[in-house]
């Protein structure tokens, strides 16, 4: 858990400096809200376990700032291309807009972009690698949410020539090596960290055996879907199962909600999954019970990890 804070800290350009500010505002709210019952022994209690946890990542991002190409976490990147990805989403390709070193990513990884509102307030949103195009690219496709700020200001405001601020790319659910075989299963817009380990996988002309398991409302949602379908049709071992809610006549697909149970998981594969929590909760059980061990299944969450807290 603390791997993936660290990781989301450093996509934010999180500092020291600035555990001091979150710790003073936190226990002031924790005395103001809680002070029916809050004693001093509790307060020395939760201090001490604030800075355990504040020392352990600051640690950890340390190492992550170093490790990477440049002092410049975040730097200005130029829209090249913007184009539609089934009905409701885009993918961005993106070229660095000054002479910041880039620091590489891995497949399954993601950036933090920062989009300025008509409003003139900035505002975060991280996004995974949807695809590999040359070591000077970042490439992302994001989802409209009609109802959210980022994603419909970058859907309608946000064209080819226009500049954003990236962060270095980030996070800890990448291609493991080897050669050990891969599940990876995503429902909606959670295909993108899959489409950017399959193209990985593509590029490399890898003969893993790669289980791509796919869950979508409809056919023409998938926004990945001609790239998807081509990195399987590329790579030597991949096969593709899919699932969707309202099919068509002729769809290939299962109907409904993705299940393991006509799936015939391989020997010793490690299971990556994005999608909406509830998914992937029942996918992580499923694949449990399927005899994977918890240890190769991988999740990245699109939004606060509530999952960990919460279960
Ligand atoms: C590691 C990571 C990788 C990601 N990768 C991708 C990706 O590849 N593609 C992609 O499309 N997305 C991705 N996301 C999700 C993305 O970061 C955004 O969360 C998403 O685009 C929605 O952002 P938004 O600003 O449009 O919506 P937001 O403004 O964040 O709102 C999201 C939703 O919450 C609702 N909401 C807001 N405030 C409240 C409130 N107070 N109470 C109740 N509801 C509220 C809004 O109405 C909206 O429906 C990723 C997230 C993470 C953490």
């Amino acid at each position: 858990m603390l791997s993936r804070i660290a990781h989301k800290h450093v996509s934010l350009d999180i500092r020291p400096e600035q555990y001091d500010v979150v710790y003073q505002y936190l226990f002031e709210a924790i005395a103001e809200e809680l002070s029916e019952v809050i004693t001093p022994e509790i307060v020395d209690a939760w201090t001490e376990v604030y800075w355990l946890m504040a020392h352990a990542l600051i640690k950890l991002e340390s190492g992550l700032y170093s490790a990477a190409a440049s002092d410049h976490p975040l730097a200005p990147w130029v829209v090249v291309a913007k184009e539609a990805a089934g009905i409701d989403a885009v993918t961005f390709t993106l070229e660095p807009a000054d002479d910041t070193p880039v620091t590489p990513s891995l497949p399954g990884q993601y950036v933090s972009v920062t989009v300025r509102m008509p409003d003139g307030i900035h505002q975060v949103r991280q996004y995974s690698r949807s695809a590999s195009a040359g070591t000077d690219t970042r490439v992302f496709t994001t989802r409209l949410d009609a109802d959210g700020e980022v994603s419909p200001a970058l859907h309608r405001d946000v064209q080819i020539g226009d500049q954003l601020i990236l962060s270095n790319p980030c996070g800890d659910i990448t291609l493991s090596t080897g050669d050990s075989p891969l599940v990876l299963a995503s429902a909606g817009i959670g295909c993108t960290p899959s489409a950017s380990i399959l193209r990985s996988l593509a590029d490399q002309g890898s003969r893993r055996e790669v289980l791509v398991l796919h869950a979508e409302s409809t056919l023409e949602r998938w926004a990945l879907r001609d790239q998807m379908l081509e990195d399987v049709a590329l790579l030597e071992a991949a096969e593709l199962e899919l699932w969707l809610e309202v099919p068509s006549d002729g769809d290939e697909a299962h109907d409904g909600f993705m299940s393991l149970a006509n799936v015939a998981i391989p020997e010793n594969a490690s299971v990556y999954l994005c999608g909406p929590l509830p998914f992937m909760r029942s996918l992580r059980s499923q694949a449990l019970e399927s005899g994977v061990p918890a240890e190769r299944i991988h999740y990245e969450v699109f939004g606060p990890d509530l999952w960990l807290a919460g279960s």
